[in-house]
């Protein structure tokens, strides 16, 4: 079986600051990665770097993707080939409505003969909002504009839902969110891994147990100053809540 995504020893930072610091990580098809540790240990940074952020230098290591060398990898390219990455503070997009945003997104991963039919874009539209519960005028209204912490959040995940990605990065999804929004999204989550996983894969960064309640992980990994320093299962997420990072 292919590999999704291997991380080699991985050195990126901005400037003169490094920030990861020979970080190696790898995920197969089927499998959920939860990513933990403390604020500034380069959390963020590791998803930007996966994703193609031009604002950080690669100085070492390598990361390949379904075999192939990302780094190569134009941002469109990543997106185009499924890599996708919800991030920690979601942009907004004047000017932009959802609805074109989303059909647009769509059809930038198809082949340009073979748009997306309006019909069936229509109907998932419909089935999206309201499995993620969002408000009616959702479709018109400018991405992420006026939206609540916890609307940007749930858009993401809408997006992901109808870009189909295949490797999701999914950063702090569930900081801001109320009880009820972290059920939504933890059970959309959830929902797309079971009718996925054979070639998905899932990075969730998050601090909170919570959401775990909801997601199954395989792995917990906590990093500490751009290096994962220790892997265990569900049951390590558990354990930290009480002890917090100071044992690691
Ligand atoms: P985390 O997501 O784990 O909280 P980040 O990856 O966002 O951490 O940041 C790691 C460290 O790198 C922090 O000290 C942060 O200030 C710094 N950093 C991240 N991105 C930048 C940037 N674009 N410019 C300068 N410093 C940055
Ligand atoms: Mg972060």
């Amino acid at each position: 079986m292919k590999k999704l995504l291997q991380v080699s020893n991985l050195h990126a930072g901005v400037e003169n600051k490094e920030i990861l610091k020979g970080l190696n990580l790898e995920i197969n098809p089927g499998e959920i990665h939860v990513i933990m540790g403390p604020n500034g240990t380069g959390k963020s940074t590791l998803s930007s770097v996966i994703m193609g952020d031009p604002s950080y230098t690669v100085t070492k290591g390598t990361i390949s993707y379904n075999e192939k060398d990302l780094l190569e990898m134009s941002v469109d390219e990543r997106a185009r080939e499924g890599v996708f990455l919800a991030m920690q503070y979601p942009s907004e997009l004047s000017g932009v409505n959802n609805l074109q945003f989303l059909k647009t997104a769509i059809n930038a991963k198809r082949e340009e003969n073979d748009p997306i039919k309006l019909l069936d874009f229509y109907k998932q539209i419909t089935k999206t909002k309201e499995k993620l519960k969002m408000k009616e005028d959702y479709a018109e209204r400018f991405v992420n504009v006026g939206f609540s912490g916890g609307e940007k959040k749930r858009n993401e995940i809408f997006q992901m839902i109808l870009l189909e990605p295949k490797l999701i990065i999914l950063d702090e999804i569930d900081s801001g969110l109320d009880i009820d929004a972290i059920k939504i999204v933890g059970e959309n989550i959830m929902e797309y891994y079971m009718e996925h996983k054979e070639e998905t894969g899932i990075i969730i960064i998050t601090h909170y147990p919570r959401l775990l309640e909801y997601i199954k992980p395989d792995f917990v990994h906590i990093i500490k100053e751009g290096v994962i320093v220790k892997t265990g299962d569900a049951s390590l997420a558990m354990h930290l809540e009480e002890t917090g990072y100071d044992e690691i």
